[in-house]
């Protein structure tokens, strides 16, 4: 499903450049919920954001399924951990969540129902009608990963994602996704620099060193089922 192979990333040049990614070859395959745990700083973001072709890699390639890419590719959704920003304010939730269906040119009354599905499989049945400041913090983060959701994504790209909200709504929101994942067999592929946060929801986890970013190790996780 997602290939990448011998990347690297650096920014700036000459003396003022700063490694953030080194050597980072790695796959996920389909279906799997896979975390990449580091300590902060350690280059997560920059690696997601290579993956999601918001930032070219400076060496090295990034496929899905099979295909190099180059920009941002059609069928991936990214969930940020600043919930506050992510969502448009001036529209209600159902029109966020709605948002990048538009642009995939999909018809109105489908874009309502997988919308309201979406909204359903997050609990978050009644609220389509509200504004995003009329929810809390985890509501709102629960919203956009709805909205990742509804354009049924082959991956889901996810920068912490529960970095940002109080432990219980942590909680209630790591089981909703792994509930989620099970349910709808998603690929995902999740950082975080919380260790315990890796294990508890990943099958399979990928620890970075600390700067630059390098795999140490990278362990598969089998819990019984719940
Ligand atoms: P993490 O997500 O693990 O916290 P980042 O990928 O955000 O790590 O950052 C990795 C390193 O790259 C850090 O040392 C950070 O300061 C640096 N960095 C991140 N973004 C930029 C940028 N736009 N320009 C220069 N350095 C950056
Ligand atoms: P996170 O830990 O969530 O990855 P950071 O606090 O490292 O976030 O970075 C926040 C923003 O600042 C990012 O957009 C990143 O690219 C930018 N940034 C981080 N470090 C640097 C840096 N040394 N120079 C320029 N931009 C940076």
């Amino acid at each position: 499903m997602l290939e990448v192979s011998g990347l690297n990333h650096r920014y700036g040049q000459g003396e003022r450049a700063h490694v953030a990614v080194r050597e980072l070859s790695f796959s996920v395959e389909a279906g799997e919920l896979a975390c990449i745990v580091g300590p902060s700083g350690c280059g997560k973001s920059t690696l997601l954001r290579c993956i999601a072709g918001l930032i070219p890699p400076t060496e090295g390639s990034v496929r899905l399924h099979d295909d190099e890419v180059t920009g941002v590719p059609d069928d991936l959704a990214v969930v940020f951990q600043d919930y506050s920003r992510s969502l448009f304010p001036w529209l209600t939730v159902a029109k966020n969540v709605e948002f990048p269906l538009r642009w995939k040119k999909i018809g109105k009354r489908e874009r309502a129902q997988r919308a309201q599905e979406a909204l359903d499989a997050v609990g978050l049945a009644g609220v389509g009608t509200k504004f995003p400041w009329q929810l809390s913090g985890g509501m709102q983060q629960r919203v956009s990963i709805a909205r990742a959701l509804a354009s049924r994504p082959a991956l889901l790209l996810m920068d912490e994602p529960f970095a940002s909200v109080d432990a219980q709504t942590r909680f209630d929101l790591e089981d909703l996704l792994r509930r989620v994942q099970r349910e709808q067999q998603s690929t995902i592929l999740l950082v975080t620099h919380d260790i315990d946060e890796s294990v508890y929801l990943g099958d399979r986890v990928l620890v970075l060193s600390s700067s630059p970013a390098s795999i140490v190790a990278d362990l598969t996780i089998d819990l019984p089922a719940d």
